[in-house]
């Protein structure tokens, strides 16, 4: 049966055409049938996921725009009622959950569970409720999942399995604000769509050892916010770990610091909006990040990985009232609210105490280097209470502007706004304003490419009041908006992930014209007769500055930066602020 491609544009599907009781040997996954050993390909996933939608009508597939490597980016939703209607989602109050699976295709465990979570549903195995709208990625990193070996050796299975790096070698889970990826723009544009509450990116652990099958990585909840960020720390997390110690599995946080061995504790990861769970953070959605421990066997993973996501289900359909009821409160609240964080660190005056399953760490002679290394002995396993750093303080803030105004040859910003839903109007006319312009002071500049990024950070600007004139077409971005956190930390060029770190303004980082010294200090001369302000100035400088006032190159230098002639462009960011409503 054909099957509509784009998203909540089709009515009710037709009817299903499959028994709902059994399950069809037609529906045994690749890692059932290796009893656990192996998953999935991106053939065997696509087939599957064709074939349960052709079978059962509530589930339906859906393809979002062309990855890296060329095949489009396919999603799956399951509605228990076969009900996949906007409308309707949002009235009733429907719980929407985005699943996202292979974003590291090294790390498979979401593609085989969520393979069998589907279909168990599809086949009412298990139960969904009415309230809750399922969307998964099967697969996102298609470059990755195609290219297939044992990259990770430190992983216990599959037997092989996709690469880290997409088909332009890029890391996926670094490229939610400077998106680079095919994959990237069309998962925003699905977030843009479909605007979930809940989000979980399935992944697996590196690291230290420890008796965890499951760690699970959650947006950190100060930087969350407001009452979904309170929602989730003291009620919605707690219900996970509840949930998951009665089947089994004892959960403790993400291990992060890799530094050192785990027993004496460990700051929550940070996550900022480059990373996908602190995008998500962005339009206030309550994000997870499983990590199943890469030294348990797979199947016990994948089975892991399943008992979550059915937790997650359960919890938000029974609580789902209060999660709505938390994110349109933060909505609403975002018109009164001016004062945005833009960097974070942990407060490592407080933490909370877990109960963490550990291994001791000892030392002995390396057999390659004969140098001490580490080991964790399995025969010494130990229980103990350990401090956990998961409270965080901004380091920096910023107010938020009534709005931003970006020229309409920053074409490639404006597309990412777009994709992410942000409401944008256009000067119908040239128009002057008087607007804050920031000039880049400073910044620096790793020296090495990181994910094809010469990334820009410890930025510094001065706020300047100016007359501007706008063009006809140019973009007028009111910050009074849904996306006003995932604006002002796009266009804040002192954010750590603003579009300015990521390279998308480097053109006015360059000097254009320039002077001949022997031309210029004629006109040099002449400025200063007439401009007695600059002259003093000047001389204040050399006052102050002897090495300044030894250098016959720098003063030119000095009156030519604030004569008539240096170029306004230069070092001038160019997403301008209105500090006062629009006329
Ligand atoms: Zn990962």
């Amino acid at each position: 049966m054909k099957r509509p491609l784009l998203l909540f544009l089709f009515a009710l599907a037709a009817a299903n055409t499959a028994s709902a009781q059994t399950i069809d040997s037609a529906f045994i996954t690749s890692f059932e049938r290796s009893n656990g050993m192996k998953t999935a390909t991106f053939m065997e996933t696509l087939d599957f996921y064709k074939r349960l939608s052709e079978s059962f009508s509530t589930i339906v597939t859906g393809d979002l725009g062309p990855t890296d490597i060329g095949y489009p980016l396919r999603y799956v939703l399951y509605s228990s009622d076969s009900n996949f209607n906007k409308d309707d989602i949002k009235k009733e109050g429907r719980i929407v959950i985005l699943i996202n699976n292979d974003i590291h295709p090294g790390e498979p465990d979401g593609v085989d569970a969520s393979m069998m979570l589907l279909r168990d549903a599809a086949t009412r195995k298990i139960k969904v409720p009415k309230n809750v709208l399922l969307a998964v990625i099967p697969m996102y990193n298609l470059g990755g999942a195609l290219n297939r070996g044992r990259s990770r050796p430190n992983q216990n299975g599959p037997e092989s399995y996709g690469f880290r790096g997409n088909s332009r070698n890029l890391d996926l889970n670094r490229d939610f604000i400077k998106c680079d990826a095919g994959e990237t723009i069309g998962l925003e544009d699905l977030f843009t769509k479909i605007s979930p509450d809940i989000f979980i990116d399935n992944h697996v652990s590196d690291g230290a050892d420890y008796q965890h099958v499951m760690t699970l990585l959650a947006t950190q909840h100060d930087k969350l916010g407001g009452a979904t960020g309170d929602y989730m720390y003291s009620t919605f997390t707690p219900l996970l770990y509840k949930d998951m110690k009665e089947k089994g599995y004892d959960m403790v946080p993400y291990v992060n610091d890799f530094d050192k061995t785990p027993e004496t504790g460990w700051r929550e990861f940070y996550e900022s909006p480059r990373f996908s769970s602190g995008y998500a953070a962005l339009f206030h959605i309550l994000a997870y990040v499983p990590e199943t421990h890469m030294l348990k066997p797979y199947k016990d993973r994948v089975n892991a990985t399943y008992a979550l996501m059915r937790s997650i289900i359960k919890q938000s359909a029974e609580h789902a009232t209060e999660i709505k009821k938390a994110r349109a409160d933060d909505l609403a609240a975002l018109a009164g609210k001016n004062d945005f964080a833009l960097d974070w660190q942990a407060d490592t005056t407080r933490c909370d105490s877990i109960l963490f399953k550990g291994y001791e760490a000892a030392y002995k002679p390396s057999e390659v280097s004969g140098l001490p290394r580490l080991y964790y002995d399995h025969s010494k396993p130990f229980t103990k209470k350990i401090p956990f750093y998961d409270h965080f303080v901004p380091t920096k803030t910023v107010t938020a502007p009534k709005a931003y105004i970006i020229p309409k040859t920053w074409v490639s910003v404006i597309s990412q706004l777009r994709n992410n839903g942000v409401n944008i109007h256009r000067f119908n006319r040239d128009t002057i304003m008087t607007v804050t312009a920031y000039h880049i002071d400073n910044y620096e500049t790793t020296p090495h490419p990181y994910e094809k990024h010469y990334l820009h950070k410890n930025v510094q600007v001065t706020p300047n009041k100016i007359s501007i004139r706008f063009y006809q077409g140019d973009y007028y971005i009111s910050a009074n908006q849904t996306a006003k956190r995932y604006l002002v930390e796009t266009l804040e060029p002192t954010a750590p992930d603003a579009f300015f770190a990521w390279n998308y303004f480097d053109g006015i980082l360059q000097q254009k014209e320039g002077y001949s010294s022997y031309v210029f200090e004629d006109i040099a001369a002449d400025l200063l007769k007439k401009h007695p302000d600059l002259r003093k100035l000047l001389e204040e400088k050399k006052k102050n500055d002897p090495a300044f006032a030894a250098d016959g190159n720098a003063q030119l230098d000095f009156v030519y930066k604030r004569s008539p002639y240096f170029e306004q462009s230069y070092l001038r960011y160019p997403v301008y602020r209105v500090e006062t409503p629009n006329p």
